[in-house]
């Protein structure tokens, strides 16, 4: 089943066009990676998803709900982590993962136990009563990516969300991913790192200049595209 259908998405900031006619599905239990140079689109791509940005043609349905008619219900079935941190300095690692699963309506007898263990899957036990404020930017980034798999919602929209975090924990945040995926979720992961993709084994869509530029499994492009794509590292 499709969970996200984005077709013939158009956007513009005033009349710079941002997406062109970008078309893309997200299956249940698929993993997709946006990849893309720096102003690609993929956080506009994301935005439309969530209804932040108001698309100039082109419809986004997610699990069957159009953004542009039910934006709040479709809202509600995706767990989105921003590229920008938006966690509260103040409240502790737990604190800011339980409130946020309230909001997002995870029911409270099952509260307790979807916040541990989305902390301990991100290795973040720990610190987890500590002050988001003392913690570091690559723990924080941890966080904020709880935030949005708490709940285990139908799509998760990650954006860069390794950015910062150093290799062991890395693999927390795939492994933790890859589970999420494994149990039906379907993910749309925005990433500069092609090797994070390979390690996802996901379907990769290559933004440039808001196109789609090309689509396809990561050995089957590596493959067609050798060294070009590899060159995506450092993009
Ligand atoms: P990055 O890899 O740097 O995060 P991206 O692929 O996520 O880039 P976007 O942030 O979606 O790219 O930007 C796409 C284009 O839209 C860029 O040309 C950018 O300058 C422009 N843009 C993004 N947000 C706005 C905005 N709020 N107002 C005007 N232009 C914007």
């Amino acid at each position: 089943m499709a969970v996200l259908e984005v077709r013939g998405l158009t956007v513009g900031y005033g009349d710079r066009p941002a997406l062109r006619d970008v078309s893309l599905t997200v299956e249940a239990g698929q993993i997709v990676g946006l990849l893309g140079p720096n102003g690609a689109g993929k956080t506009t791509l994301m935005g439309a998803v969530v209804g932040a940005v108001r698309p100039a043609a082109g419809t986004v349905r997610v699990a069957g709900v159009d953004v542009g008619t039910h934006p709040r219900r479709a809202r509600s079935r995706v767990g989105y982590a921003e590229q920008e941190l938006a966690v509260f300095p103040t409240l502790t690692a737990r604190e800011n993962v339980t409130d946020w699963a309230a909001i997002c309506g995870v029911p409270r007898r099952a509260r307790a136990d979807a916040v541990e263990e989305t902390l301990a899957a991100l290795l973040l036990d720990e610190v987890a009563d500590r002050q988001v404020r003392t913690l570091s930017g690559g723990q924080r980034r941890r966080v904020h990516c709880a935030m949005a798999t708490v709940a285990r919602p139908p799509l998760l929209l990650l954006d860069e969300p390794t950015v910062g975090v150093d290799p062991a924990t890395r693999r927390a945040v795939l492994d933790h991913v890859r589970e999420l995926a494994a149990t039906g979720t379907a993910v749309c992961y925005s990433t500069h790192y092609l090797p994070e993709v390979a390690a996802l084994d996901a379907m990769v869509v290559l933004l440039a200049a808001g196109r789609v530029a090309t689509r396809g499994l990561v050995g089957d492009l590596l493959a067609r595209y050798g060294s070009t794509m590899v060159d995506l590292r450092v993009a």
